[in-house]
């Protein structure tokens, strides 16, 4: 069965394995790129770029009114764009603050809103968002993005009970560290001293969250919702 899906960051890191994953398995798989050149290896898998930033709440209407006239309405969301802006407290500015939960927050509240309309309509949706191992444990310096990260686990558990009934589910993948842009930009010290406290010892491959997400999107996980799955090594485990 092809499937509408929409990746928000789906043009590198996580979102692109996440975007070659449903592709590969056979669904109509759309993906959201703010700057650039789409990633070939996505055209060649037949899949849809549609430029949008979803800060801009217009942008993301154009994206899903794309969408849907290429693909259908969609039947499942992986909400994955999300920036960081690390600074200690003393030195975090508001805009720092304020443009990471624009993004990672209130960016997932706009796509998550409008994907619910279609999926209210075909009363069955799946939506996953990503969070992240520090929304649940903090990290030092990333106040900013810890607390937008573990906001998403209150958003996706208050519709898993708003939209249940609807048989529409809401998940939370929490990765850990996870080797991509992202996470290059850390110090070199910041790093090692990550992987020391991995029990399985190395960073996650992209593949490696792009499968739990399929998983949570498939038939085998129809009585999975409200959870928040880790995929972290070990990392933060007792949380
Ligand atoms: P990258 O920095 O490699 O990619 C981020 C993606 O998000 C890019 O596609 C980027 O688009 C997109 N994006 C950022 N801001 C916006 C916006 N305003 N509108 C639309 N798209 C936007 O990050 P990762 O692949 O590492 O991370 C993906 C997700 O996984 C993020 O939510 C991150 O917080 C989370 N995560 C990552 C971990 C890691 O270790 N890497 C660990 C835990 C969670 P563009 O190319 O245009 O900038």
């Amino acid at each position: 069965m092809s499937r509408s899906v929409l990746v928000t960051g789906g043009n590198r890191g996580i979102g692109l394995a996440i975007a070659r994953a449903f592709a590969q398995a056979g669904d109509k798989v759309a993906y959201t790129y703010r700057s650039g050149e789409p990633p070939a290896e996505l055209t060649d898998l037949g899949c849809l770029a549609v430029r949008c930033d979803i800060t801009d709440s217009e942008q993301v209407e154009q994206a899903y009114k794309e969408v849907e006239e290429r693909h259908g309405p969609v039947e499942v969301l992986v909400a994955n764009a999300g920036i960081t802006k690390d600074q200690l407290l003393m030195r975090m500015s508001e805009e720092d603050f304020t443009s990471v939960i624009d993004t990672n927050l209130t960016g997932t509240f706009r796509v998550v809103k409008r994907a619910n309309k279609g999926m209210l309509r075909a009363r069955k949706g799946r939506v996953v968002l990503i969070s992240s191992v520090v929304g649940l444990a903090g990290q030092a310096g990333q106040a900013n993005y810890s607390a937008s990260k573990a906001a998403l686990v209150g958003f996706a558990r208050s519709l898993a009970r708003e939209l249940g009934s609807r048989s529409i589910t809401f998940n939370v993948v929490a990765p850990g560290f996870v080797d991509t842009d992202m996470t290059r930009d850390l110090p070199e010290e910041t790093r090692d001293d990550l992987l020391s406290k991995i029990p399985l010892g190395r960073y996650a491959a992209v593949e490696e969250i792009a499968g739990v997400v399929r998983f949570l999107s498939s038939d085998e996980a129809s009585y999975i919702t409200g959870a928040v799955i880790p995929v972290d090594g070990g990392l933060g485990m007792g949380h």
